[in-house]
């Protein structure tokens, strides 16, 4: 019998992908309501969200910091960043190496700004000496945009390092902080960050529907006159808010309701120091299951964060679908891979999710592979090789 999920009794599948991802029931809860977008109300917990998103950021506004929230998905506010905050004779360098260094670039071309990328393979976190290199010898760059957790693979930028060099020659540091932010520290002025970029639906644990931006007040006061797009116009949706409290276009009412609670339950958890700690407790209960079941992961792990985690197939004629089917059919939706260089799929961390969860998922994985009567290389044979 096919489960009824309007039945009350019916439970959600558990999310291990990098967002949207499993929320709590009370942040569902929370989207229960009708809120007005122009009620005083509703204005009041926009700056409340407002507040306290710098305050976790460990930013301030007398320290020249701004948040400021966007519709759309993360995209459109990493989006917004390039289309209104680079002048028109700009030139982006775009570190890359993965999936989302490849979208900056791509929103770049099709914005028609000036752009370099500095590539490292899939696994190799992005070169600040080759940064370095590259910024001494093109003057014209006046930004540089790195992915901090490339959700790709779950590679760690060194934004610290590239941070130093970008400062230390005086350009604009542009962070797409979105899988990360929420779930392990990011102390900014330490960084050399300018601009920071995350999203409703990751580390906050909220629902999807908008992104925010983190900006130094007077870099968006300078780009005034700079936007190449209405709705995706950062200092324009700042002055909205400073006009009237509002977003300038019909806001996601619910979500922001959602997010509110999930920051509440995030400062309840203990703020990003806590849920750091569990996000890699996560990751390791899962890391210790998978190799005991003969998984390889794709990165080594000096370089592997805790927020997602790419497996190799384990052998070449894995049936993906097939597995992915048997395990949602056990309740855990996984995540396919998107590295082009070999064959992987993915299991995020992330989420109201513990080490209980991530024990179940790798239960369902051990049964599903067994079903599939796949010979599993035993761990101790893959450690020898
Ligand atoms: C999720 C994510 C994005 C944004 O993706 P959307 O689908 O637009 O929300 C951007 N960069 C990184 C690193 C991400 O993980």
């Amino acid at each position: 019998m096919k489960p009824d999920s309007n039945l009350p009794s019916a439970r959600d599948k558990l999310l291990f992908t990098p967002g949207p991802l499993t929320t709590s029931l009370s942040v569902k809860q929370a989207m229960l309501h009708d809120a007005g977008s122009w009620h005083f109300e509703f204005n009041a917990l926009v700056a409340s969200v407002r507040k306290r998103l710098l305050k976790l950021a460990g930013l301030s506004h007398e320290a020249g910091w701004e948040v400021v929230p966007l519709q759309g998905s993360g995209t459109f506010g990493v989006e917004a960043v390039f289309q209104s905050c680079v002048p028109h004779n700009g030139k982006v360098v775009v570190l890359a190496n993965g999936a989302y260094g490849e979208r900056i670039a791509q929103m770049l071309k099709h914005a028609r700004i000036d752009h370099t990328v500095l590539r490292t393979a899939e696994d190799t976190p992005s070169d600040a000496a080759a940064l370095e290199a590259c910024l001494v010898a093109d003057k014209a760059v006046t930004h540089v945009a790195s992915v901090h957790c490339e959700t790709t693979t779950g590679i760690l930028n060194p934004i610290e390092k590239l941070g130093a060099v970008t400062k230390r020659h005086g350009r604009v540091f542009v962070v797409d902080a979105m899988s990360s932010f929420g779930g392990m520290p990011i102390d900014f002025e330490q960084c050399g960050i300018d601009f920071l970029i995350s999203s409703s639906n990751k580390c906050v644990e909220g629902v999807p529907g908008f992104s925010f931006v983190f900006a130094r007040r007077a870099l968006l006061l300078a780009s005034e006159g700079w936007a190449r797009s209405l709705s995706l116009d950062l200092l324009g949706q700042l002055k909205g808010f400073e006009k009237n409290g509002q977003f300038r276009y019909t806001p996601p009412t619910h979500v922001i309701l959602a997010f509110d609670q999930a920051l509440r339950e995030l400062e309840e958890e203990g703020g990003i120091p806590a849920r750091s700690e569990r996000y890699k407790q996560n990751h390791q209960a899962l890391m210790t299951g998978m190799i005991r079941l003969g998984f390889r992961s794709y990165l080594p792990s000096p370089v592997q964060s805790h927020i997602i985690t790419s497996f190799l197939y384990p052998d070449a004629k894995f049936d993906f679908t097939d597995f992915y089917h048997r395990v949602a059919d056990k309740g855990f939706v996984l995540y396919p891979g998107k590295i082009s260089q070999c064959d992987t799929f993915r299991i995020g961390n992330i989420g109201r999710l513990t080490e209980s969860e991530m024990k179940q998922v790798v239960y369902a994985i051990g049964e599903a592979v067994a079903e599939m009567g796949i010979k599993m290389e035993s761990a101790s044979a893959a450690k020898a090789q």
